[in-house]
């Protein structure tokens, strides 16, 4: 395995623990990318970083009074 491996593979573990978190609201895993539909391991909502934070935004705004 090369650096570029291993910073990939870093990197992907770091993704998942990012979008491990927050985990106790909203709605459950579906197996897709809650915002972009995107098949994604089924203990995720999202299959990137950007896609929860464009979702939690978009909920945000539609919850806020
Ligand atoms: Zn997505």
């Amino acid at each position: 395995m090369d650096e570029a491996d291993i910073t990939a593979d870093r990197l992907e573990r770091e993704m998942e623990r990012l979008l491990a978190v927050r985990r106790a609201s909203g709605p459950q895993p579906t197996g897709e990318c809650l915002w972009c539909g995107e098949p994604v391991a089924g203990h995720l909502r999202w299959c990137s970083v950007e896609c929860r934070d464009d979702w939690e935004g978009e909920h945000a705004r539609q919850t806020r009074r």
